[in-house]
Formats: structure tokens, C-alpha cells, sequence
């Protein structure tokens, strides 16, 4: 490993006991990423690269990053956004997935957004909430909640709500209904705008590219399978391989193994076709990681 020429170590920020933790610390533990306990404490220092992980606040995360004092974050494109912090957004991750909806109480007189006019909307997000009406021309009234905004309307707080949903259980469930969408979110993985060393540039360089190849990973399976050197062709055809397949002959006469890596989303379709073109014994297995 390559030693950082600051003296500070990458710092990245990770939600602490949110929804984003588990899947971000897993996808880092999948980038080889190895570290102590991190239930106990706030400041984790990764065993194995010059990286350490501060863990807080998914609202925080945003401007620790923007002012530098972390390099990295992992957060919802929503908190980016809502926060309009000076970062630059490296990727997206396809985890913690949700919108921005609007909901009315079911039955209600609103029905579309334009019947919002002059309405109260309560929102841990005002800030998206007020740009989505502006751009729609409506003027609302927007009362800011840090949190259990779905029961507002019941209390009499406000005519409607924006929320973040990923099911829409919790809408329904407090006699709610979704009526528009104001944002689609995922995980990102942000970076400070702030100047870094080259050091911790190295790093963040090769953090993308085992991100890159784990998730690639995720998305293909490896194949393997046998076949008459006469379906070589046409099984050549089947495959939307990377890369050629390797093809290797067998002890039995005329009969070869054929190895390769296929998107997950195409398996059942080009496992089907291989069967019908003369392939037999056709194993898939995970893989871990890739880079191609
Ligand atoms: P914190 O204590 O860190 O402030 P929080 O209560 O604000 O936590 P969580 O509920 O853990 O945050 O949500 C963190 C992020 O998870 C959200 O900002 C959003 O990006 C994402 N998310 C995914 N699905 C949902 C959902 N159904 N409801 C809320 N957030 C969701
Ligand atoms: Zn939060």
C-alpha cells in the first residue's frame, strides 16, 4: 500500500445506526476495507489502508464533507440535495432507494398538486418541498418537521405532507395517499470540493475502481458448461460475454468446457438458449469481484 503524504488519514463519513449503515459498511468491508468494531466508536480506523471512518448524523454528513472535515461520505442523493452542499458527487449506489412524495389524507379535497394552492405541507425537507411549488407556480405554506411528519394532518399541523418513501407502508397506514413524487433518491457517494493530497486522490481512485468492480460483480455470474465442439458457434452467438469465453477441450472425444461471465439480468434467457443449442451441465456461480 502506498503510504498518504499528509499526515491525516481519508476520512469518510458513514450514517451511524441509520438505515445507510449496514449496506455501506458492507459494501466497504466488500472493497477489502477491514475494521475494528465500529458499534463502539464514532472514529473507526481501518486496519489495512491509510482510511478512517467518522460515524454520524446522515444530516450531518453532507456539510462534514463540503467544509472538508471528512473527504468522502456515503448519504442519500435526498440529504445532498435538501442541504445543497458544495460537493462533487462521485457515484451513486443502488441502495437505500426511495422518493420524495407528496401525500394527502385519503379522501380529502387535494387531489392534484394543483389544488395545493395556498395549503399547509408539512416536511423535513422545505427545501426540495419549496422547489418543487415554486416550479409549478403554486405558492404553499411549508411547515419544517424534523421528524413523524405522517401524522401531521391528523394532529391538524398541516392539509398535507412531502416524505420520503420507499414501500409506502407508513402513508397507508396513516390514511395517506401518495399523489406525486417531487424526487427519486439512492445512496451517492460524495467528495469534498476541498483540495486533497495526492495521497488521498491515489486512494479515492482506487476506491472508485473496486466500487466499480464489486458492484459489476453483483450484477454477473459466472457460467460454465460443457458442449460438442460443433455448438462452439452458435454458443459463441448465446453469450453477451465481456469478453470471448474461454473454450477448453475435454478428455471426451469432440466434447469441450466453456467458461464465462454473463450479466445476472440475461440467465435465465441464455441459460435456456444454451440448452436448446446442445450445452448440458450448466453451472453458475457467484463472483465477489471483478475488474474489467
Ligand atoms: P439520523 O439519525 O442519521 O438522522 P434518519 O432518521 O434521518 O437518521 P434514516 O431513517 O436512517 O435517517 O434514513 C436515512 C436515509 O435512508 C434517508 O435519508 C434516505 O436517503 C434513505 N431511505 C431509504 N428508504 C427510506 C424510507 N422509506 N424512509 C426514509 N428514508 C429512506
Ligand atoms: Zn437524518
Amino acid at each position: 500500500m502506498r503510504t498518504l503524504d499528509s499526515t491525516t488519514s481519508l476520512r469518510i463519513a458513514v450514517q451511524k445506526g441509520g438505515r445507510l449503515t449496514d449496506k455501506t459498511l458492507s459494501l466497504l468491508e466488500g472493497i477489502g476495507l477491514q475494521f475494528d468494531d465500529y458499534k463502539r466508536s464514532l472514529l473507526v480506523k481501518c486496519r489495512n489502508f491509510d482510511v478512517e471512518l467518522l460515524l454520524i448524523r446522515d444530516d450531518d454528513i453532507p456539510e462534514y464533507v463540503q467544509d472538508g472535515v471528512c473527504d468522502l461520505g456515503f448519504v442519500g442523493a435526498n440529504t445532498v440535495a435538501e442541504d445543497e452542499a458544495d460537493v462533487t458527487i462521485l457515484r451513486g449506489l443502488d441502495y437505500g432507494v426511495c422518493r420524495l412524495a407528496i401525500a394527502v389524507p385519503k379522501n380529502g379535497s387535494i387531489k392534484k398538486v394543483e389544488d395545493f394552492a395556498g395549503k399547509r405541507i408539512a416536511t423535513s425537507y422545505p427545501v426540495l418541498t419549496r422547489k418543487f411549488f415554486n416550479s409549478k407556480g403554486i405558492e404553499v405554506d411549508i411547515v419544517t418537521l424534523s421528524g413523524s411528519v405522517e401524522i401531521a394532518p391528523r394532529l391538524e399541523i398541516a392539509d398535507a405532507i412531502t416524505d420520503l418513501v420507499s414501500t409506502g407502508g407508513t402513508l397507508k397506514a396513516n390514511g395517506l395517499v401518495e399523489i406525486d413524487k417531487i424526487f427519486d433518491s439512492e445512496t451517492q457517494l460524495i467528495q469534498t470540493n476541498k483540495p486533497l493530497s495526492e495521497g488521498k486522490k491515489h486512494l479515492i481512485g482506487k476506491i472508485l475502481q473496486r466500487i466499480e468492480g464489486y458492484k459489476k460483480a453483483a450484477e454477473s455470474r459466472y457460467i460454465m458448461m460443457n458442449a460438442p465442439q460443433s455448438a462452439v458457434v452458435e454458443i459463441k452467438k448465446i453469450i453477451p460475454s465481456l469478453k470471448s469465453p474461454t473454450v477448453m477441450p475435454l478428455a471426451d472425444n469432440g466434447m469441450v468446457a466453456i467458461h464465462t461471465v454473463i450479466p445476472l439480468s440475461t440467465f435465465w434467457d441464455v441459460m435456456e438458449k444454451l440448452k436448446e443449442a446442445g450445452a448440458t451441465g450448466i453451472v453458475m456461480l457467484p463472483i465477489e469481484s471483478m475488474i474489467v
